[in-house]
Protein backbone atom coordinates (compact mmCIF):
# COMPACT_ATOMS: atom_id res chain seq x y z
CA UNK A 1 0.00 0.00 0.00
CA UNK A 2 1.75 3.38 -1.00
CA UNK A 3 -1.12 5.81 0.54
CA UNK A 4 -1.91 4.28 3.55
CA UNK A 5 -3.89 6.80 5.29
CA UNK A 6 -5.00 8.59 1.99
CA UNK A 7 -6.75 5.65 0.24
CA UNK A 8 -8.60 8.03 -2.21
CA UNK A 9 -5.16 9.58 -3.95
CA UNK A 10 -4.57 6.50 -6.20
CA UNK A 11 -7.83 7.21 -7.37
CA UNK A 12 -7.47 10.99 -7.36
CA UNK A 13 -3.70 10.69 -9.41
CA UNK A 14 -5.90 7.95 -11.87
CA UNK A 15 -8.77 10.68 -12.07
CA UNK A 16 -5.98 13.69 -12.82
CA UNK A 17 -4.23 11.07 -15.84
CA UNK A 18 -6.92 11.00 -17.43
CA UNK A 19 -8.47 14.11 -17.49
CA UNK A 20 -4.57 14.95 -19.06
CA UNK A 21 -5.13 12.56 -21.23
CA UNK A 22 -8.72 13.86 -22.61
CA UNK A 23 -7.76 17.11 -23.17
CA UNK A 24 -9.41 18.57 -25.45
CA UNK A 25 -12.96 17.17 -24.73
CA UNK A 26 -16.32 18.90 -25.57
CA UNK A 27 -19.88 18.14 -25.34
CA UNK A 28 -21.83 18.48 -28.82
CA UNK A 29 -22.15 17.50 -32.08
CA UNK A 30 -20.72 18.44 -35.38
CA UNK A 31 -22.81 18.02 -38.36
CA UNK A 32 -21.86 19.09 -42.03
CA UNK A 33 -24.61 21.50 -44.13
CA UNK A 34 -24.14 23.17 -47.01
CA UNK A 35 -24.69 27.02 -46.95
CA UNK A 36 -25.03 29.64 -49.52
CA UNK A 37 -21.81 32.04 -50.04
CA UNK A 38 -22.16 35.49 -51.12
CA UNK A 39 -20.23 35.79 -54.12
CA UNK A 40 -22.16 37.16 -56.81
CA UNK A 41 -23.17 34.28 -59.69
CA UNK A 42 -22.01 31.64 -57.90
CA UNK A 43 -21.95 28.25 -60.39
CA UNK A 44 -22.47 26.19 -56.98
CA UNK A 45 -25.01 28.03 -55.45
CA UNK A 46 -26.82 28.52 -58.99
CA UNK A 47 -26.90 24.92 -59.04
CA UNK A 48 -28.06 24.61 -55.66
CA UNK A 49 -25.02 22.60 -54.53
CA UNK A 50 -24.15 25.54 -51.89
CA UNK A 51 -21.10 24.89 -50.08
CA UNK A 52 -20.32 21.76 -47.53
CA UNK A 53 -19.77 23.70 -44.28
CA UNK A 54 -19.48 21.86 -40.59
CA UNK A 55 -21.38 23.52 -37.59
CA UNK A 56 -21.22 22.50 -33.97
CA UNK A 57 -24.63 22.54 -31.73
CA UNK A 58 -24.27 22.37 -28.39
CA UNK A 59 -26.35 23.61 -25.64
CA UNK A 60 -25.27 26.87 -23.64
CA UNK A 61 -27.67 26.99 -19.98
CA UNK A 62 -30.31 25.19 -21.66
CA UNK A 63 -30.19 26.95 -25.19
CA UNK A 64 -29.50 25.22 -28.07
CA UNK A 65 -26.80 26.79 -30.08
CA UNK A 66 -24.47 26.32 -32.71
CA UNK A 67 -21.30 28.21 -34.86
CA UNK A 68 -20.12 27.51 -37.41
CA UNK A 69 -16.42 25.61 -37.73
CA UNK A 70 -13.59 26.30 -39.83
CA UNK A 71 -12.82 22.82 -41.65
CA UNK A 72 -8.99 22.43 -40.47
CA UNK A 73 -10.83 22.47 -36.95
CA UNK A 74 -13.09 19.45 -38.05
CA UNK A 75 -10.27 16.79 -36.88
CA UNK A 76 -9.81 18.26 -33.56
CA UNK A 77 -13.52 18.58 -32.73
CA UNK A 78 -14.33 15.12 -33.40
CA UNK A 79 -10.78 14.20 -31.35
CA UNK A 80 -12.99 16.85 -28.64
CA UNK A 81 -16.13 14.84 -29.03
CA UNK A 82 -14.60 11.25 -28.54
CA UNK A 83 -12.63 12.92 -25.46
CA UNK A 84 -15.66 14.15 -24.03
CA UNK A 85 -18.05 10.89 -24.43
CA UNK A 86 -15.00 8.86 -22.68
CA UNK A 87 -14.77 11.62 -19.47
CA UNK A 88 -18.37 10.94 -19.55
CA UNK A 89 -18.10 7.16 -18.91
CA UNK A 90 -15.01 7.51 -16.70
CA UNK A 91 -17.33 10.10 -14.66
CA UNK A 92 -19.58 7.70 -14.66
CA UNK A 93 -17.90 4.71 -13.29
CA UNK A 94 -16.08 6.97 -10.71
CA UNK A 95 -19.34 6.64 -8.37
CA UNK A 96 -19.55 3.53 -8.24
CA UNK A 97 -15.62 3.14 -7.55
CA UNK A 98 -15.82 5.78 -4.70
CA UNK A 99 -18.45 3.39 -2.82
CA UNK A 100 -15.84 0.55 -3.58
CA UNK A 101 -13.33 2.37 -1.78
CA UNK A 102 -15.25 3.39 0.68
CA UNK A 103 -16.45 0.12 1.77
CA UNK A 104 -13.10 -1.77 0.82
CA UNK A 105 -11.93 1.12 4.02
CA UNK A 106 -14.76 0.39 6.45
CA UNK A 107 -14.41 -2.98 6.14
CA UNK A 108 -10.98 -3.36 6.65
CA UNK A 109 -9.38 -4.37 10.13
CA UNK A 110 -7.74 -1.39 12.12
CA UNK A 111 -4.27 -1.38 12.09
CA UNK A 112 -2.88 -2.25 15.76
ZN1 LIG B 1 -21.61 29.81 -53.66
Amino acid sequence: MKHPKAPDSALRQDFLRQLQKLWPAIKGSLAQVRKPCIRPNCPACARGDKHPAFILSFTDKGRRRCMYVPAELVPQLRQALSNGKALEAFLYQLGPELLRQHRQRRDAPTPE
